[in-house]
Parts: C-alpha cells; sequence; structure tokens
C-alpha cells in the first residue's frame, strides 16, 4: 500500500496532490473493505478496553500523518458489530450503500447551505424532489411535503410536534395519542419532548400482533367521554420486533371519523412499498397525514437518513417556523420548502444527494428488485424454519421479519442466539413478543443473498441440533 505524505495535516487546506493522494487512499480502502466483506466476521465482540482507550485520547498539538489515523479508524471499526456484513440479520438495515456515501462526502466538500431555498434553490429542489416522488410512492396528494431528517426518530418529533400544533394548539391538557405494545418507543419518546406527560399515551390492544381497530374505537369513544382530547393515532407500517404491519385501512378510518391525526410509522417497512408485495400491505397509508420512513433501513443508505412525509406541509411550517433578525437577508423562493422552517433543525448537512445520486445512478427498478429479494429470502426463511420440528414459528411475515423459537423454551432461544453470534458468521437478535422470547431473523441487508441466508439457516439448525442434544 502506498503511502500519503506524512505531514499532510500541517494546512488546514492540503494542495492538489496532497487531496488526490487523501481520495486515493480512502477509496482504495473503502474497495478493500467491500472485498474483505463476504469473509470478513459480522461482529466481533470481546476484549476492546486498548482500542477504547486509545480512541479517548484528547488531539494533539501537532498533527500526524493521514494513513495512520485512517488506520486508528479501522481498529476501532474492528470491534462489536458489522451491519455491512452479508450475515448481518438483526437489527434494520444499514449495508450502506456505497453509491451513497461517496455522494455523501462529495456533497460535504460543496458543503452547500439548504436551509432555505434562496441560498441553494436547485439543490433544495433536488431533495424537495426526492421527498416528492416518495409521497406519491405512499399515495399522497399533489402538495405533500416533508423533510429528511437524521432517522425515523427526529422525523417521529417532527410529525408529533406538526400534530399537537395543529390538533390541539397551545393547551396541552387531555391530550392523547394512541399506540400499540408493537409501537417504536420513539412515538412516546417524541411525544415526552413535545411536552406531553407519559399518560397521555394510550396503549391499544392488539389481536395477532396488530392494533385493534374496534378496541382503539373504544378507547377514543371513552376518552371523549371522560373530558379528554384524543388527538394522534399512530399506526405501524412494519413493525420493529415482528415487521408486522398494523390494519391501515381501518386506521386510517377511524381517525378521519374521530378527527385524530393519522400517523404512520414506516421507518422499517415504508421502502418495501416499492414492490408488489410491499404497496399491498401497505395498503391505506395514503390516508396519513404523516409517514415516517427511513431511506437507512429500507432503502440501504448508511445511517443518518430518515424522512417525514406530511399530507400538508403548512402543517410541518406552523409547528416549527420561527425566525431572528440575524436571518432578515434570507427570501423565500416560490414553490420550494424552507427546511430550517420545517422541523427542528436550522443548518444541516445537504441531504438531498446521498438520496438522490444513488436513486438516479441506480435506479429505482435497482431497489425494488433488491427488496423484491429480501421479501423472497424472509419467506424461504420462514417456510425453512417453520418446517423443522425444532422450531415453533408462529406468524408468517408481513414484510421480511421472521421469528421463532426452539421449542424447548425461552432459556434454549437464549443459548441458541449466543452460540450462532458466537460464530461471528452471522449475527440474529432476539426479542419478547407476548411474554415469550424469541430468535428475530431479519435477511434486509443489501449485500444478503440466497446463499448467505442458506448457511444462516444451518448454523442455526446445527446449532439448535447441538443444544437439544
Ligand atoms: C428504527 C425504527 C424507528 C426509529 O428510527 P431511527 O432511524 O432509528 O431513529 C422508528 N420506528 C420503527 C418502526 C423503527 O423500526
Amino acid at each position: 500500500m502506498h503511502r500519503t505524505s506524512q505531514r499532510t495535516g500541517q494546512s488546514l487546506e492540503p494542495d492538489r496532490q496532497t487531496v488526490e493522494a487523501m481520495g486515493r487512499e480512502i477509496v482504495s480502502r473503502i474497495a478493500d473493505y467491500l472485498d474483505g466483506l463476504p469473509q470478513a466476521p459480522a461482529s466481533r465482540f470481546g476484549e476492546a478496553a486498548d482500542a477504547v482507550a486509545r480512541m479517548l485520547q484528547p488531539p494533539p498539538e501537532e498533527g500526524g500523518g493521514f494513513d495512520r489515523l485512517l488506520d486508528a479508524f479501522q481498529e476501532a471499526a474492528a470491534h462489536g458489530l458489522d451491519p455491512s456484513s452479508p450475515g448481518y440479520l438483526a437489527y434494520f438495515p444499514a449495508g450502506g450503500l456505497v453509491s451513497s456515501a461517496l455522494a455523501d462526502a462529495f456533497a460535504q466538500v460543496h458543503n452547500r447551505f439548504t436551509t432555505v431555498a434562496d441560498l441553494a434553490p436547485a439543490l433544495v429542489a433536488m431533495e424537495h424532489g426526492v421527498l416528492r416522488w416518495l409521497a406519491g410512492l405512499f399515495g399522497l396528494p399533489e402538495g405533500a411535503g416533508g423533510l429528511v431528517t437524521t432517522g425515523g426518530s427526529l422525523a417521529t418529533l417532527a410529525a408529533v410536534v406538526a400534530a399537537r400544533h395543529d390538533r390541539l394548539g397551545e393547551d396541552l391538557a387531555g391530550a392523547r395519542l394512541y399506540v400499540t405494545e408493537h409501537t417504536h418507543f420513539c412515538v412516546a419518546k417524541a411525544a415526552r419532548i413535545a411536552g406531553l406527560p407519559a399518560s397521555a399515551v394510550r396503549v391499544v390492544p392488539t389481536r395477532r400482533l396488530r392494533m385493534d381497530p374496534v378496541a382503539a374505537a373504544r378507547m377514543i369513544e371513552e376518552d371523549r367521554a371522560r373530558g379528554l382530547r384524543p388527538f394522534l393515532l399512530a399506526g405501524t407500517a412494519g413493525t420493529t420486533s415482528t415487521g408486522t404491519v398494523d390494519p391501515l385501512p381501518e386506521l386510517g378510518e377511524l381517525a378521519a371519523r374521530e378527527g385524530l391525526w393519522f400517523h404512520v410509522d414506516a421507518a422499517y417497512g415504508g421502502g418495501l412499498r416499492l414492490t408488489a408485495r410491499g404497496r399491498a400491505r401497505l395498503a391505506g397509508v395514503e390516508r396519513a397525514d404523516s409517514i415516517v420512513v427511513d431511506p437507512h433501513k429500507s432503502l440501504f443508505l448508511s445511517y443518518g437518513t430518515g424522512v417525514l412525509l406530511v399530507r400538508d406541509p403548512v402543517t410541518l411550517r406552523a409547528a416549527h417556523a420561527g425566525g431572528g433578525d440575524y436571518l432578515q437577508d434570507l427570501r423565500t423562493v416560490g414553490g420550494l420548502p424552507d427546511f430550517g422552517h420545517d422541523g427542528p433543525e436550522l443548518t444541516r448537512e445537504f441531504r438531498g444527494l446521498r438520496l438522490w445520486l444513488p436513486l438516479h445512478l441506480h435506479g429505482v427498478a435497482a431497489f425494488r428488485a433488491a427488496l423484491d429479494e429480501k421479501l423472497d429470502l424472509a419467506w424461504l426463511a420462514y417456510r425453512e424454519l417453520a418446517a423443522d420440528p425444532l422450531f415453533e414459528v408462529p406468524w408468517e411475515p408481513d414484510l421480511t421479519v421472521v421469528v421463532f423459537r426452539p421449542r424447548d423454551g425461552d432459556e434454549a432461544g437464549r443459548r441458541l442466539l449466543d452460540r450462532v453470534n458466537a460464530t461471528g458468521r452471522i449475527f440474529l437478535s432476539s426479542t419478547t413478543v407476548e411474554g415469550r422470547y424469541f430468535l428475530r431473523l431479519n435477511p434486509t441487508g443489501h449485500r444478503t443473498h440466497e446463499a448467505e441466508l442458506r448457511a444462516a439457516l444451518e448454523l442455526i439448525r446445527d446449532g439448535a441440533r447441538a443444544l437439544a442434544g
């Protein structure tokens, strides 16, 4: 490996030769990393104290060599989990499309201010264009808009603040919102940050893991009768534990009847809307007032990209806009959003290119095909595990999550998880559903294909057999 100049750090503005050498070094390391992924461990847990101590050191007065610093990063990254691994089958994916990551670096060097449209109108249009395309994908009407955030949690916060402002105004007394035990905790967290007490969050009973619309209607009615103020109904299109989709048509209908803001958390499931099966599963999402979808989950982007879509962008603006004398030079550009007024952030990096470039480079069909493959993999895993008498697999996958457990019970499940993860070849997670321990398999990384999945199933079966003695 060639070494770049040891003195790259001296000037804050490296010369052209140095920039090119730094770029080559990073790109060649990226290519090596990607080449090595199929052989690399999915996780490496164990002694990390030395690495942790090194990374806690403050920066030196005199800078050091670029290569050495990249070495330090790669040594640090080697500890823990590698969600880019084809054997990573745990939490929602983060393979990290290399085209998106490179686009991000390219955009960051240009460092444009996209907080208000006036200062970079065509870049804001690039981001807004992706948002409008996504809004159309979910069947929201023309004029719908949204926000690219750092993730689903921040997108949910903006949605809850918009709903609160739109439906409750300044008076939060007696506010109630409706979730289930399977709703992601970011909804309750957003409510808390938005100033609502824990008692505002009502947990609606479920039937077969889905929100029961009849029970929801009853709760809303009872709460109204007690003088409370129901304002938001949160459905989930792809729960985190089991990937289950709530009955969106019934929930949308209920929300409309009761005048509640209908929020759909499609952080994980949203991307699957690109496929025919996902489209059918997510029917009813078009009634939502707000939808959260995480491109860093089901569009395979690196972490740090969430999306909020809103039926009426005025609701976002009304809840978030502010101003200051120091911003008096900024003009509003007709037809384009000023993102700094639509959410909690003011200064923000330009997030448009990391979405726009992969979509235009690979084409939408490439994403659809990859997501279809993930649905096929989930069904393959479901059929194989359900056919094996060692396992109990109670629910067909709605999307791509398969939960299963050894028939021997919770403790056997825990031992099986430890055993398969200790191989370092695959990584699964677990969850608790209806009080019972389940292993959770989610083949949604874009690098996981049938061969990797079959190998993973082999490891799981072998592990279970060995434990069963
Ligand atoms: C991951 C997830 C979230 C939270 O999104 P972040 O991007 O992690 O902040 C919200 N809802 C669901 C259903 C999720 O799976």
